[in-house]
């Protein structure tokens, strides 16, 4: 980095709580000559978040991680009360990541007034979460599309684990000539697979053994159907195992085209297995390349 008088520039994590910080110090670092990489998360991060931000590094992007739990993509009866909250324990791990700036907004700051503007992606959204949780990609698409346009980042790095939501993202970004590159990077799991979200610690001991089913049978899918095996067949005997291993109910587990979305009956290019499970009160999401 070329060396400046602005101590900001030189070490350490800026926290930033409104959008002209914000903006002002992504110019500086942009006046340096450096690129910008934006992290957007909901904050309670684990290593999962963190790989993105190294995502940023590798790149030489100056990491710029949001951190908002956004209440319009969350539906009237979901958690959005109850989601984790750590603020000071995300600036500490977002500080040893080597992530430089940090955007943590009051609700007022991302929504001032009335908004009557929202973005919505249609089609790659009628199936898998869309219809489940009505509203929840609208509130997505919205939030992400201002978190963009506050940061103006090189490059926003968004995690294969929200599947759905990185195709939406990469979608809305194409067809509105966003001028953002998005990248995708792999699902970061626990050592038993078990994929690593915030939400996994709304489990209890039981709950926690039981969810390890979830990769262990997505993988059998995806073994089956390269295999030539029906997606069909092949998800309707992953389903009655995971619920023969204690999950509550399937939501959907599904072959679907890695692009498009559109559910498979056999599998011939990029696909994907995906799902929504129940366990207890979690709600666990997951997928794997088929
Ligand atoms: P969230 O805080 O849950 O909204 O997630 C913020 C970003 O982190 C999204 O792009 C997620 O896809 C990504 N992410 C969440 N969990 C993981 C994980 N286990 N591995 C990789 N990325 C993840």
């Amino acid at each position: 980095m070329k060396s400046s008088n602005d101590p900001t520039l030189e070490q350490g994590l800026a926290v930033v709580r409104t959008v002209a910080d914000l903006r002002r110090t992504v110019a500086a670092f942009r006046k340096a000559g450096r690129t910008v990489g934006l992290v957007p998360t909901m904050g309670a991060l684990h290593e999962g978040h963190i790989s993105l931000v190294k995502g940023a590094l590798e790149r030489g992007d100056i990491p710029v991680t949001s951190i908002f739990v956004n209440p319009t993509q969350f539906g009237p009866n979901e958690d959005f009360a109850a989601y984790p909250r750590d603020e000071q324990g995300d600036f500490d791990k977002l500080r040893d990541a080597g992530c430089r700036i940090v955007f943590a907004p009051s609700k007022d700051e991302m929504y001032p007034g009335q908004q009557l503007t929202t973005v919505t992606v249609t089609g790659i959204t009628d199936g898998l979460c869309g219809p489940l949780r009505p509203g929840h990609f609208q509130g997505v698409a919205t939030v992400v599309s201002k978190l963009l346009l506050m940061a103006m980042p090189d490059r926003a790095f968004f995690g294969e684990k929200d599947y759905q939501q990185l195709q939406v993202i990469k979608r809305m970004v194409r067809d509105l000539s966003m001028p953002f590159e998005i990248v995708g990077m792999p699902t970061v799991r626990e050592a038993d697979g078990l994929a690593m979200s915030s939400r996994n610690r709304y489990m209890n001991p039981t709950e926690r053994a039981v969810a390890t089913g979830l990769y262990r049978e997505l993988n059998a899918v995806a073994k089956a159907v390269r295999a030539g095996a029906s997606c069909t067949a092949a998800t309707a005997e992953a389903s009655k195992a995971l619920l023969a291993g204690g999950f509550d109910k399937i939501e959907y587990l599904t072959v679907v085209d890695a692009e498009s979305l559109e559910p498979l009956e056999k599998v011939s290019g990029p696909a994907r297995v995906i799902a929504a499970v129940r366990l207890g009160r979690t709600r666990l999401i997951d997928n794997i390349a088929a």
